[in-house]
């Protein structure tokens, strides 16, 4: 029987939902501030799904755009700027940030009462001692993703092919936090098919088309696709979806698995520092 697709624009939409009737407890608007710096146009769209979102709860959203040549001060002093602002709860700095700028340093200007993307050094040691505050926004809609399978994650072995600081690393403390055994796979990995063949949960966050393939699949595994790849003008997850199908027992599609979420609990955070 083919794998059970774990539809993330359906549960993104139930999110949204209960956000708006959260928001009825409110007496101001939640604000998301997100800085874009150069034109890139994947980014570019990325922030108008963000701010069509922020419409969608009635949040407040505006969008800061920089030229690429700016130098990196100058959007140091952005974000003190928003740092400041009383009607802006949320700081989002759209990544990749140019060459020029170093992206742990604009990290690290956000003051963690904003960093609604809960990549700060403050928040991001909060999740490693398990006090979940703001977590991050992808690895937390990968949570929600798997839950809404209906298995639980406590005693589950969790492969997680991908160790950046955005999604691999914090996914799995997020899976350890709740009692998942965790194995990290990376470029380094000798034997990457022996380890995901083992995993009950597999996260995919490599940034390669199509690169998990079904025998790399234990029968059964709930299957997490993070990747977004652009390929003949359309876009593929890191995972074979059409082969993985037949063997796994529960996958995320691409697009309308991840990135919905993603989306959702960028919401949830705004929401979340706006409460404070
Ligand atoms: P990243 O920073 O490029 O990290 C990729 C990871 O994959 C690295 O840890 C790398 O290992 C590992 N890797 C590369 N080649 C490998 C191989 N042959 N075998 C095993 N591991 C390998 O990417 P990222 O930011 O984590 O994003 C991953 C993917 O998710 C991308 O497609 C990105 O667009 C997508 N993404 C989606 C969302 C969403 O909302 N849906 C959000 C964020 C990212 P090393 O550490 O050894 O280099």
């Amino acid at each position: 029987m083919p794998a059970e697709i774990i539809n993330g624009s359906r549960l993104a939409q139930q999110i949204r939902s209960q956000i708006r009737k959260q928001l009825k407890a409110f007496t101001f608007k939640p604000g998301l501030a997100v800085v874009q710096v150069g034109d890139d146009p994947a980014s570019t769209l990325y922030i108008k799904y963000k701010q069509r979102d922020c419409a969608k709860v009635h949040f407040h959203s505006e969008v800061h755009r920089l030229s690429a040549e700016i130098p990196q001060q100058t959007l140091i002093d952005k974000v003190n700027e928003l740092n400041a602002r009383n009607d802006i709860h949320g700081i989002l700095v759209q990544m990749p940030l140019p060459d020029t700028i170093d992206e742990q340093t604009i990290i690290d200007a956000i003051t963690p009462n904003k960093d609604v993307d809960g990549l700060t050094p403050h928040n991001l040691g909060n999740l490693f001692i398990n006090r979940e505050r703001v977590t991050p926004c992808t690895p937390t809609g990968i949570i929600r993703l798997i839950e809404a399978s209906g298995e639980s994650i406590e005693g589950k072995h969790a492969v997680c092919v991908g160790r950046s600081h955005l999604v691999g690393k914090p996914v799995g403390i997020m899976l350890l936090n709740r009692n998942a055994t965790v194995t990290y796979c990376h470029s380094r990995t000798t034997n990457l098919t022996e380890m995901t063949r083992q995993a009950d949960i597999l996260i995919a966050a490599v940034g390669k088309p199509e690169f998990i393939t079904a025998e790399m699949i234990k029968p059964g595994a709930i299957v997490i696709d993070v990747g977004i790849n652009s390929v003949d003008d359309h876009l593929v997850g890191d995972v074979k979806f059409d082969d993985v199908i037949e063997i796994a027992g529960y996958i995320t599609p691409v697009p309308g698995g991840v990135g919905p979420l993603t989306r959702a609990m960028l919401l949830e955070n705004t929401l979340k520092l706006a409460s404070k």
